[in-house]
């Protein structure tokens, strides 16, 4: 499939000092048309940096030191984010590309109603739509989020937090971007209601055809959810695949502590964080490959590791099965056998 959304050796560093925090670290990923990715990882990862880097909404002291971030227009025609000039990014903004926060519950205005709220977000970016048309769109992004018309008089606090976040999901759907990014959207909500808002989400996706990057711990979720998961781990994409085949054949020491501290598939969710140790200070790097220090794999070569994405090498994975750990690399060019437990 063509690309949606590619990202190439995205840096963001916190302050620019000598301890300058590198939050984010030359990360590659392509979200191909129509696909749902789920970006996971402990918190402090970096998923959110990541997200909000690459749709230019970081903010202050967040600084992105390096990287493209292609996304397709309504043309056809890629364009770098990145390198849009202010007018240029707020013409674009939500219109390929649209974002949930984290928290998104929370961040509707408390003094205007929803409908006043979602008719003004439109006419930012439709502002030749007459008011009536304005009012048709609301409610027909009402209709596709399932609450009834009459809502749209009513105040954020006069939701529950399942409807708000709807509310969040329809505004963002607006534009009817290609690309959906969804910073764990419900995380706030209770089991049951988070269950049907990602059905809802997975419906409209089928229905209107955009993509979606979806942000969680639950990596649970994301295995029933998504195409593709990407691991993170301490500012780096560290495993990047089919979500069934992470799911089975997970290669990253890290993710296959992650995969195997999760209960089965239609199990009980869990938080992740099975792993002893706690990721490295991200001001204060080691050499090497950032997980050596809780690694049950280790050897003295992993501390001059370069980390680098690499296909897995192994016949009995996919291509786009890409993998960033040295014994992927150097044992196979040797030709010595991976450690028993690592396939
Ligand atoms: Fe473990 Fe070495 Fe692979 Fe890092 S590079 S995950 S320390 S085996
Ligand atoms: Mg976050």
């Amino acid at each position: 499939a063509e690309p949606a959304l590619t990202i190439n050796n995205l840096s963001v560093d916190y302050g620019f000092t000598d301890d300058a925090v590198h939050a984010l670290r030359n990360v590659n990923l392509t979200l191909h048309k129509g696909e749902v990715l789920g970006l996971a990882g402990e918190s402090g990862c970096g998923k959110s940096t990541l997200v909000y880097a690459a749709t230019r909404l970081l903010p202050p002291p967040g600084l992105i030191t390096s990287g493209e971030v292609w996304v397709t227009g309504d043309d056809g025609k890629q364009y770098n984010l990145l390198a849009l000039n202010d007018r240029q990014l707020r013409r674009e903004r939500w219109v390929d590309t649209a974002i949930v926060f984290q928290g998104a519950l929370n961040s509707l205005n408390p003094v205007y109603k929803v409908g006043y709220q979602i008719k003004d977000a439109i006419k930012v970016h439709r502002p030749k739509w007459s008011a009536a048309r304005r009012e048709e769109r609301a409610e027909e992004l009402m209709d596709m989020v399932g609450i009834a018309h009459d809502r749209l008089n009513a105040y954020p606090h006069q939701l529950s937090g399942g409807m708000r976040q709807r509310v969040m999901i329809a505004m963002a759907l607006a534009l009817e971007p290609k690309v959906l990014i969804m910073d764990e959207p419900t995380t706030a909500l209770d089991v049951v209601m988070q269950r049907q808002i990602v059905q809802q989400i997975m419906e409209l996706r089928q229905k209107l055809g955009f993509a979606v990057i979806f942000i969680t711990h639950d990596i649970s979720l994301l295995i029933e959810i998504a195409d593709r998961i990407a691991i993170m781990y301490a500012g780096e994409i560290i495993e990047d695949g089919k979500a069934m085949e992470l799911y089975r054949q997970a290669r990253h020491p890290y993710t296959k502590g992650l995969i195997g501290s999760f209960p089965p598939l239609h199990g009980a969710r869990k938080e992740l964080g099975g792993i002893p140790g706690s990721p490295p200070d991200l001001a204060d790097l080691p050499q090497g490959c950032p997980f050596m220090a809780r690694c049950a794999y280790a050897r003295p070569e992993c501390a001059s590791y370069d980390v680098a994405l690499q296909p897995t090498g192994l016949p009995q994975d996919s291509v786009g099965h890409t993998v960033a750990c040295q014994l992927f690399v150097e044992l196979q060019k040797d030709g010595v056998p991976l450690p028993t437990g690592l396939v």
